[in-house]
């Protein structure tokens, strides 16, 4: 990107209520068949709008034709029983009832293929689309088959590579792999979940980021915040490992986050979406909170290297609140790009 300081999301924005009950996680669909095919593309048109009325200037599809980041995926792979449920603890956060993997994962076709054409499509500006990365797959399913954490991320790994490559030809210009999961499974990200990583995003040209957050605003995230004491050093356990990565970008949780800003400083050299939006609260931030926030990014990564953003998907939040937190975003980057032009 030319311009600096470009705005973005990490990934989801809120449905219209014609299309899935909105401020709910896995909201199941209002309609059926071809209905419903025409309405995810007229939500992903709306959502493309509100973006750009806003002012961002990364553009996504705001995860319109997708009921869940991770779940929707893996539906569309083979080696998965979405009917034998058990229930499993997901990053040791809550309980849930998740599907089953009961023989070898495979990608028999595209997943969001279609999805990104069409927004290509439909606008000139960069596009970014995400797509869950291996390690948080894993840990939204039951596992009957490899019986191995590590091989499972793996073969996932190889699936989500397919993918990516397919996306990258119908234009995407960053690839996004969202890892919540590197925030609780430190050994195993160290041992061989960014290794993963590095699988799914091997021989792509375009920009590729990785996405770790505290997760959306939903109680089981809030509650688990608590736990976390006064300062989250969570990310000083994986960003010397992502550092030394071939990932281009690292998308984080900072404002209105425990997370001490200077650990940026870990992933020197890195390109860095700053979450600079809370998603976990109604308020709309104030352009010079938003601003405070990426004056503090600052001191830690080049302005050429900063890409103000949300600390995650928006899904949950009422959909004005989330067109009032992107137009502060704007304002607030705006703010700060001013400053560093003169
Ligand atoms: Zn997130």
């Amino acid at each position: 990107m030319k311009k600096l300081l470009p705005t973005s999301t990490a990934g989801s924005l809120p449905k219209p209520v014609w299309l899935a009950e909105p401020e709910k996680l896995w909201s199941p669909w209002k309609l059926q068949g071809d209905e419903l095919q025409e309405a995810k593309r007229d939500a992903l048109r709306l959502s493309l709008q509100e973006q750009q009325h806003a002012g961002i200037d990364i553009v996504s599809d705001g995860e319109q034709t997708r009921q869940h980041f991770v779940t929707t995926f893996i539906e569309h792979l083979d080696g998965v029983d979405f009917a034998k449920r058990e229930t499993v603890r997901i990053r040791n956060r809550y309980d849930a009832s998740v599907p089953t993997v009961v023989g070898a994962v495979s990608r028999q076709k595209p997943v969001f293929v279609e999805d990104a054409r069409f927004l290509r499509s439909q606008t000139e500006q960069p596009i970014k689309w995400a797509l869950p990365g291996p390690m948080t797959m894993i840990d939204t399913l039951y596992d009957n088959h490899y019986k191995s954490r590590e091989k499972l991320a793996w073969e996932f790994a190889t699936i989500l590579n397919q993918e990516a490559r397919e996306l990258e030809a119908a234009g995407v210009d960053i690839i996004q792999f969202d890892e919540p999961a590197f925030n609780v499974f430190f050994d195993e990200v160290n041992d061989w979940g960014v290794a993963a990583l590095e699988r799914a995003i091997e021989g792509l040209k375009c920009e590729t980021a990785v996405h770790i957050c505290y997760g959306y605003g939903i109680k089981a995230n809030t509650d688990w915040k608590k736990t976390l004491g006064s300062e989250w050093r969570q990310y000083e356990e994986t960003f010397p490992k992502l550092q030394a990565s071939n990932i281009d970008i690292v998308s984080l949780e900072c404002h209105n986050a425990r997370v001490p800003m200077d650990l940026i400083e870990l992933i020197r050299g890195k390109k860095v979406m700053v979450g600079a939006i809370d998603v976990a609260s109604h308020a709309i931030e104030t352009p010079e909170e938003v601003a405070a926030t990426l004056r503090r990014a600052l001191q830690f990564v080049a302005a050429d290297k900063l890409y103000p953003s949300t600390n995650c998907g928006m899904a949950p939040l009422p959909r004005e609140v989330a067109r009032g937190k992107l137009s502060a975003l704007r304002a607030g980057a705006e703010m700060v790009r001013r400053e560093l032009d003169a």
